[in-house]
């Protein structure tokens, strides 16, 4: 499509938006004099459904009501509350049901999956991650290298991109997996990047990690809710996300777990047990033998924080009605849309360094500033622009599909081109 740059057209583009009602669904930030800011960073905190409210009124009413009997005779019985989830959620990561679960949160599910499927010897004991991964992620890896008796500073493979580029090349990830895959136990990437905006195909490098007997873990962190990530045909053999990003499911909500179905009948596999990962019938006898509930709920320790998890499926039934693949379809020709007009602008002290190849991004462009100045990002945080600043001089924003219009778009990029124009002190 030919974009064009003016008001307009970008007004045109939201009236003909087949999503347009969504950003209705949402309370959208407003500053001292009640004017609504341009909202950017859905990748670090989505904004709160209008409906998440009564949501979690429900939950607390059936409390005050029921006590302990809620487990049975909440509206949605406590018990069983968790696989109200399951479903819709499978559908957001294009995964199965018996795949899927949402329990405790993104790091602690990393370690959980670690100690599942990074099972070192002492000749294949490496663990590949991106040079800059998350710091969580880094940590979470090291540590699991020490804990095995590992030094990280030679356990640890860091992709790093070729000199003088600042994005991976995908076919760099491989030929790094095959040179090193007699030592690789695990390869473990975060899909997107958070810093850079890169979305890998995660389908070619599990493949890779398998050829070479490593296991391959993606933590879908900036993926979930934004790309469409087939799990289940990537075949990777397990996922980790939070819901509180892209998922809208508010501050430190609970994460999601994928494990690939290959896996969901074994009984030997490697876990940290608890009894909610225990057969449903005989849970509550509580004197058996554990064994184990076929699939990725297996995987679950204790019974589940019922408010975060109300936030959760509040998100989830919008997801379900505007359909992940309609969100993603909207999402490209939102940053479309952004990429078009920044690089209208033509300034040399601003560069995207997200690829601009729509099938290796999600929702996020992360702008490069020359010579790291912070000035023009306080700036647009002074006129309305909530976007945020990563270290050492990226401003990233994220138009998020189920909120964000055009004319936000539209909005965020006149002032950009004001601020540059400006000589800010
Ligand atoms: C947001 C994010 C996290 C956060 O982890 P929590 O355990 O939820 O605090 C971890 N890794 C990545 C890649 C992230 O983007």
């Amino acid at each position: 499509m030919q974009f064009e740059s003016s008001r307009r057209f970008a007004e045109s583009l939201d009236i003909d938006d087949p999503l347009k009602i969504f950003r209705s669904y949402f309370y959208l930030p407003k500053d001292d004099k009640g004017n609504e800011l341009i909202y950017f960073t859905g990748n670090s905190l989505g904004l709160q459904p209008k409906s998440t409210f009564d949501f979690i009124n429900q939950e607390l009413l059936d409390w005050e009501k029921y006590g302990v009997e809620g487990h049975f005779h909440a509206k949605n019985p406590w018990l069983p509350y968790h696989e109200f989830l399951t479903k819709s959620m499978s559908e957001v990561v294009g995964a199965k049901p018996i795949e899927v679960v949402v329990m405790n949160t993104l790091s602690v599910n990393l370690h959980l999956m670690m100690v599942s499927f990074y099972r070192p010897t002492s000749k294949k004991y490496k663990i590949m991650i991106e040079g800059d991964a998350f710091p969580s992620d880094k940590y979470a890896v090291q540590s699991q290298l020490r804990f095995h008796g590992f030094d990280p500073n030679e356990g640890l493979i860091e992709l790093q991109p070729r000199e003088g580029e600042v994005l991976l090349r995908q076919e760099d990830i491989l030929e790094s997996i095959d040179r090193h895959g007699e030592e690789l136990a695990l390869v473990m990437i975060g899909n997107s990047n958070y810093y850079t905006g890169q979305a890998f195909d995660m389908k070619s490098i599990a493949a890779h990690g398998h050829k070479h007997g490593a296991h391959v873990g993606f933590d879908c962190a900036h993926g979930a809710g934004n790309l469409l990530l087939n799990l289940h045909d990537s075949n990777v053999d397990f996922a980790v996300w939070c819901t509180y990003k892209y998922l809208n499911s508010g501050p430190g909500s609970l994460g999601g777990v994928f494990v690939h179905e290959r896996h969901s009948q074994k009984k030997d596999i490697p876990r940290f047990e608890g009894w909610w990962g225990h057969n449903k019938e005989t849970r509550f006898k509580m004197r058996d033998d554990f064994e184990p509930i076929p699939g990725v709920e297996a995987w679950q320790l204790s019974n589940p924080p019922i408010l975060s998890m109300a936030a959760i499926m509040s998100s989830l039934q919008i997801f379900a009605e505007a359909k992940i693949e309609k969100l993603r379809v909207k999402s490209i020709k939102l940053s479309s849309y952004l990429e078009f007009l920044i690089n209208e602008i033509g300034d040399e002290s601003i560069k995207i360094i997200t690829p601009s190849d729509p099938n290796k991004r999600g929702s996020q462009l992360s702008i490069q500033m020359k010579n790291a100045d912070k000035k023009l990002f306080d700036w647009l945080t002074k006129k309305g622009v909530v976007a945020d600043w990563r270290e050492p001089d990226v401003i990233r924003v994220a138009p998020v599909p189920l909120y964000n219009s055009y004319v936000d778009v539209y909005q965020f990029v006149s002032l950009l081109k004001e601020g540059l124009k400006s000589n800010l002190e």
